[in-house]
């Protein structure tokens, strides 16, 4: 058996729903198709979240611009409001009632019960869609398989009630095709959980690994794996094939091809994964596989803006020691706060951080009471695999260079 795995552009309109039904229609034997919220609807679902926990009304106006914006996409898949199938509109319902509860005081929680409704409802619109196009399916919720603890907003998957659950419940004793949530599970409670953002390609690896699929295919609007992100660096190319090690460098550097827990459950089990363009069905794309050659490949930008580099000196001019890094790099995690970089000097901790939604000021106010601290915003960083002196030269000519660290294989700088 196989499975796929379409993200939210791929699902972004009606038009985009039959493209993929096509791409299903094609794939002969066992599937199981893994589908996330439909285009930008979790952002949307997180703007409800917001206005519902802090009890206001204008969290009616998000409900009716996420609902107009699947039912406009229903009537061009069903052909009118009131050949909407009914599943559809229980979703609504429910969601509507669960709107007029009071939330609880637990914001991580009450995201996770609002927020897989963009899952929900995407899943439910193609399912129905594909059945009436003859493509006979089967819908499973995955909150009845997919278990995990209750780190609500970034839940760990537990592994033996999954394994159990999933085998049991994607059986394909009456069907061939099953269509079901990415990024979402539940707690043994069954309240909803979500594995955190973008977490649908996880999903499509955890049940591959579950089920020993021959392979996931994970389908985006790029023809594949490139080497730079096409938005930012113009000229880029295809790589055809990656090892797992390489995959989980490049997603661990930032590299918005494949969520980062995707690579460890595929690995685990030797199952590839293809990287595959939904606009270019026939064409083959990136192969990530286990690869016991040696890749020679070209170099590989992973581009990370919006970045801060913090100085930090002991004001008493001591020197800074592994001591203060530990509990530096454990406040930032605390806040959650992603450090992307860092360097010790006999005096000076330099961190390279996102920036923070909220802004970095507090967090510097904070610091302050401690260190010394200097920071600069607006910065880039870019992580370069199997760099040359050529390239780096290149991509650094002209612009001002804060740091730059090499090693072996990648070169990390942070630049203006
Ligand atoms: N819909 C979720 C998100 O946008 C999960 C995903 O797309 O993988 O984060
Ligand atoms: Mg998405």
């Amino acid at each position: 058996m196989k499975v796929f795995k379409f993200g939210g552009a791929s699902v972004k309109d009606a038009d985009s729903v039959k493209n993929i039904g096509e791409i299903i229609r094609a794939c002969d034997g066992n599937l199981v198709v893994v589908v996330s919220a439909m285009g930008e609807m979790t952002n949307l679902f997180e703007e409800l979240v917001r206005h519902y926990f802090r009890n206001e009304e204008g969290k009616w106006q998000i409900f009716k611009q996420a609902k107009s914006f699947h039912l406009n996409i229903c009537i061009e898949l069903f052909g009118s409001e009131e050949r909407v199938p009914g599943k559809i509109n229980s979703l609504f319902r429910e969601l509507e009632a669960h709107l007029q509860e009071p939330p609880s005081r637990h914001y991580d929680y009450e995201y996770d019960q609002l927020i897989c409704y963009g899952e929900l409802l995407s899943t439910t619109i193609i399912s129905c869609y594909l059945n009436e196009t003859g493509i006979a399916n089967n819908w499973v919720d995955i909150r009845t398989c997919l278990k995990t603890d209750d780190t609500y907003r970034e839940a760990k998957v537990n592994w033996d009630d999954t394994n159990l659950l999933v085998s049991e419940s994607f059986n394909f004793v009456d069907t061939n095709l099953y269509l079901t949530q990415g990024f979402i599970g539940s707690t043994i409670e069954n309240s909803s959980t979500s594995l955190g953002r973008e977490g649908s390609d996880f999903t499509g690896a955890i049940i591959a690994n579950v089920l020993d699929a021959e392979y996931l295919a994970i389908w985006k609007d790029v023809p594949g794996v490139l080497n730079a992100d096409p938005k930012l660096l113009p000229a880029t190319q295809m790589l055809n094939e990656l090892s797992y090690r390489e995959a989980i460098e490049m997603s661990h550097s930032g590299a918005k091809i494949i969520h980062p827990k995707t690579i460890k459950p595929l690995q685990n089990k030797n199952i590839p994964l293809y990287v595959r363009s939904f606009l270019d069905p026939g064409s083959e794309g990136t192969v990530i596989h286990n690869v016991d050659y040696i890749l020679e490949l070209m170099p590989v930008y992973i581009i990370k803006q919006n970045q801060v580099l913090i100085t930090l000196s002991p004001v008493d001019f001591s020197f800074v020691g592994i001591g203060h890094a530990a509990k530096v790099l454990k406040h930032f995690t605390g806040i959650h706060v992603r450090v992307n970089l860092f360097q010790l000097s006999a005096i000076d901790l330099n961190l390279v951080v996102d920036m923070p939604e909220n802004g970095i000021e507090n967090i510097i106010k904070e610091l302050a009471k401690t260190y010394e601290v200097k920071y600069n915003s607006g910065l880039e960083m870019v992580t370069i695999r199997y760099y040359t002196d050529e390239v780096i030269a290149g991509y650094t000519k002209g612009r001002r260079v804060y740091i730059e660290q090499t090693t072996r294989r990648t070169a990390r700088i942070v630049l203006k």
